[in-house]
């Protein structure tokens, strides 16, 4: 059950018009954005785009210059960080290096003035959530980066928030490690029924964990979505560059009539494609299409004229799982093609400098409106 297709659903976390302002700067433009409750959320943008601000404010760090924040019903207008029901995990861990791990857990709790059998109970309780019985008595330093993240996610949930924020959890792991902690994280995130609010720039980390993802650029959104719905639909010329690999072949669109649109190519070749909206002729038009969608044969393809070109085997990546193919078209344009080796292996080998045909269906991208 996904709650943001269901219309009848209410937001837990809403933020509205919401601008930030520093000085002159403006971080956070009049932006709004609901998340539901249970949702795995992912703020995704390049650096400087404003989505750890926009964290910080919903922590309660920093406060809006004008719009507002609601969650669960309530504005937090006013509302310090520590009496809002949301909890920040931080890039940097930031765990106490003179206290054991249990202690480091306890921390927020003892703060709190909870009793101490209760505070014992609860810190074993978040240790065996995070795997780490073994370690209690252990300082940070004795543990790895990846333990030490888990410990900081223990003591961002031993208080039991209702929304957990990440920012750049998992930012100081080795590739293998943060691959494996990914799936961690949404393991935990099923497990607590929790909201999560992940800030991130890795766009691999953003489609793994999230439910949905708003990818955002100079403070606004530029577009909410489910991971496939970015990568399969991107809504503009940027998320289709942002999110993934892809070819955008540009060109002017010269006819678009019943649900059909026509692109004359600076590559030389037409592009025919089924477009919801249409387009004026003479516009400039660009067609994303994804590496893997994108078929590399010998031989012309039989079908038609359109959505085919003649180019030449230019560069061959070998990467284990898939093979990637740069093809030059006329024109100079590079086109990247990928294909499954599974694939590959019961073909012709294609090599270097060999003449090829790139070909793609119908459906196989997203037209983009400039
Ligand atoms: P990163 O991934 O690098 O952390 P980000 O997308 O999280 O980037 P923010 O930290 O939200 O970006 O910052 C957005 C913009 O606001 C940046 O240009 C930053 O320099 C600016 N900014 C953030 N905090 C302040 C501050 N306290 N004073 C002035 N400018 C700030």
């Amino acid at each position: 059950f996904a709650p943001w297709t269901d219309p009848a659903s209410k937001p837990f976390i809403s933020f509205r018009n919401v601008t930030k302002k520093f000085g002159d700067f403006v971080a956070v433009d009049d932006l709004s954005l609901d998340i539901y409750t249970r949702e795995f959320f992912a703020l995704l943008g390049a650096s400087g785009c404003g989505k750890s601000t926009l964290l910080r404010m919903l922590a309660g760090f920093e406060q809006p210059t004008s719009g507002e924040i609601i969650l669960d019903g309530q504005s937090l207008k006013g509302i310090p960080p520590y009496r809002r029901p949301v909890n920040m995990m931080f890039q940097s861990y930031a765990l106490f290096p003179h206290m054991t791990v249990e202690n480091n857990v306890a921390f927020g709790l003892k703060q709190d003035g909870m009793p101490k059998t209760e505070i014992a109970e609860r810190v074993d309780q978040m240790l065996k959530l995070v795997k780490l019985e073994k370690f209690a008595k252990r300082k940070p330093h004795q543990l790895s980066g990846g333990q030490r993240q888990r410990v900081a996610l223990a003591r961002s949930l031993a208080k039991r928030p209702k929304v957990l924020l990440l920012d750049e959890p998992l930012g100081a792991l080795d590739k293998k490690l943060r691959e494996e902690t990914q799936f961690e994280l949404m393991d935990l995130q099923q497990e607590l029924g929790l909201t999560f609010v992940v800030v991130t720039h890795d766009q691999e980390e953003a489609m793994t964990m999230a439910d949905r993802i708003a990818l955002m650029a100079q403070g606004k959104v530029i577009q909410v979505s489910t991971p496939a719905e970015i990568y399969e639909a991107p809504n503009s010329r940027f998320v289709a560059d942002f999110i993934g690999d892809v070819n955008i072949f540009d060109g002017k669109v010269s006819s678009s009539a019943d649900g059909r649109i026509q692109i004359e190519t600076e590559s030389g070749f037409t592009v025919r494609v089924a477009s919801p909206d249409a387009l004026a002729v003479g516009a400039s038009a660009g067609f994303a299409v994804r590496p893997e969608k994108i078929r590399v044969s010998r031989e012309a393809p039989a079908q038609s004229a359109a959505n085919a070109a003649k180019g030449e085997i230019w560069d061959i990546g070998y990467l284990g799982d898939m093979t990637v193919f740069h093809i030059r078209l006329a024109d100079g344009k590079v086109v990247k093609a990928s294909s499954l080796n599974a694939v590959r292996a019961v073909e012709d080998p294609l090599g270097y400098e060999q003449d090829v045909w790139i070909s793609f269906a119908e459906d196989a991208g997203v037209v983009l409106k400039d």
